[in-house]
């Protein structure tokens, strides 16, 4: 058990005004493993307040200095890689080989905004102007918890190296990951105020960061319904908002595709992070007259997706974060059903030999209407829908009639035809034939999976706003 009772602020670890206990659960074994006393409203003040008295001078160093800062904080959290992993098990149930990269990614995301400072321009001439980039104030952070490390690290290190000061309001389910990056960012020894971290409930803490007039910026991942309560929050002072939300993304297997590779790496998309990912592939679009031939190439592939306890090496989904996940996940299963979509696989309840833990099925639907509304709203577990297309133009509307707009997957063998499709998706990212990540592209979302880019030069100028500067 692991009890933590202290939220950061203006440098130190101190004690919440808020006195709500949170109790943590191990999603594999549904045993507590911690508690968290959360922060309140006027703790998030209390934050903001040494954000703002911190901002003018930390807004003011060299290059050089914030990259010493960020190289130190790079070292304390690369330097907890197996702190953070135990957490990430512990707390969220991810499997090995996933818990392993998300342990790793939030010294790595450090890095690449190091990388991006070291190269950015901070001012530069327009015409007869000098036109210099300024940090825009104290900047508010809130995280999910899919992958509340990397997030953390990922939305601070760009807010730092663009010169803002910062609050973060991180996922109340992920209190021990938290926990030990506060503890190698104090290790870092930043200037006091300059970083707070208040874990609380989203509705009160989260809230009150949303709307407080000294926070000049909100930088969010998370759902895109708390994205719109966020937006509607932040008009008070007209904050600049990033919005990193849901998604519903389509997977389009092309007809000349091998399907030996593409039905495996539909699967791969889909049920990334155990179907927890804004951008798993959740709309696998195949063309209509292979539809029984993917339907069989699916049931085959299945074996190597199983459902099970992160430790096990087999492992390809772990639990649900939470019980009220599980519900969630579990009500859209019976509602494809009630629906008239075809179960190709998985089902209701826990796979065979698990009686504990928010363990799902991997479920893949066939048969499926993009009307539907399990095709239409992101369900955030491993459930998959499988639909038939007549032809290109077909898979690229259907791909495009969605509320989101996060990422698309292409599947086939034609390089050209592929990228032709790709300037035709409505989304912020289209992979072709690979899952790899580029850290130096920007990342983030059309229509309403968001509002803004996060990742390299786009990401830093979310946190920039230009000042022309003319002398006669
Ligand atoms: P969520 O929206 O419920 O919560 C996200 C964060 O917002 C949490 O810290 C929460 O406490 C806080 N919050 C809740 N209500 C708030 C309010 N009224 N004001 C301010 N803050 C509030 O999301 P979640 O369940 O933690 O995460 C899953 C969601 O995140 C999914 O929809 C997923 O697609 C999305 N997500 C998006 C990306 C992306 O990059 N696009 C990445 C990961 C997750």
């Amino acid at each position: 058990m692991q009890h933590i009772d202290k939220i950061y602020i203006n440098g130190g670890f101190v004690t919440p005004h808020g006195t709500e206990i949170f109790h943590t659960i191990n999603p594999a074994t549904e045993e507590a493993i911690g508690t968290v006393r959360l922060a309140d409203e006027i703790d998030a003040r209390r934050a903001i307040a040494a954000a703002k008295a911190a901002f003018p001078a930390w807004s003011q160093t060299s290059t050089a200095e914030r990259v010493a800062a960020l190289t130190r904080l790079h070292h304390a959290v690369a330097a907890r890689e197996s702190q953070l992993m135990a957490a990430i098990i512990a707390e969220y149930g991810a499997p090995i080989a996933r818990s392993r990269w998300m342990a790793r990614y939030p010294a790595e995301v450090i890095a690449q905004a190091i990388d991006t400072l070291a190269s950015f321009a901070f001012e530069e001439p327009a015409g007869a102007a000098r036109v210099s980039l300024c940090p825009v104030g104290v900047a508010g952070l809130i995280t999910p918890w899919n992958s509340n490390a990397g997030f953390i690290c990922n939305k601070l290190a760009t807010a730092l190296a663009a010169g803002c000061s910062a609050v973060i309001k991180p996922s109340e389910l992920s209190a021990q990951q938290t926990q030990i990056v506060t503890e190698a960012l104090h290790e870092a020894g930043l200037p006091p105020g300059v970083v707070n971290i208040v874990t609380g409930r989203g509705e009160v803490a989260g809230a009150e960061i949303s709307r407080h007039p000294d926070i000049a910026k909100i930088s969010f991942t998370g759902s895109t319904a708390v994205g719109k309560d966020i937006v509607a929050a932040s008009a008070g002072n007209l904050k600049r908002v990033t919005l990193e939300l849901g998604g519903k993304s389509p997977t389009l297997i092309l007809d000349d595709a091998d399907l030996d590779l593409a039905i495996p790496m539909a699967l791969t998309a889909g049920f990334m992070n155990s179907g927890q990912a804004c951008i798993a592939g959740t709309r696998i679009l195949v063309p209509q007259h292979r539809l029984k031939v993917c339907e069989a190439a699916v049931v085959q592939a299945l074996a190597h997706f199983r459902s099970g306890r992160p430790g096990d090496p087999e492992t390809a989904i772990g639990p649900m974060v939470s019980r009220k996940q599980w519900q969630r996940v579990q009500n859209y299963i019976r509602l494809g059903v009630q629906e008239g979509a075809t179960l190709l696989a998985g089902g209701e309840g826990r796979p065979a030999g698990l009686d504990k833990g928010w363990f799902v099925k991997p479920t893949v639907f066939t048969g499926v209407d993009n009307a539907m509304r399990i095709a239409r709203e992101e369900i955030f577990g491993p459930v998959l829908t499988l639909m038939a297309y007549r032809d290109d133009a077909d898979a690229v509307a259907i791909a495009n009639d969605s509320d989101y707009g996060l990422s698309a997957l292409i599947l086939g063998h034609d390089r050209r035809r592929a990228q032709a499709l790709a300037r035709q998706i409505e989304c912020g990212r289209v992979l072709i034939n690979t899952l790899d990540h580029e850290p130096q592209a920007p990342f983030g979302g059309m229509k309403q999976s968001g509002l803004g880019r996060e990742m390299g030069k786009w990401g830093m100028l979310a946190y920039l706003e230009p000042k022309a500067v003319l002398a006669g």
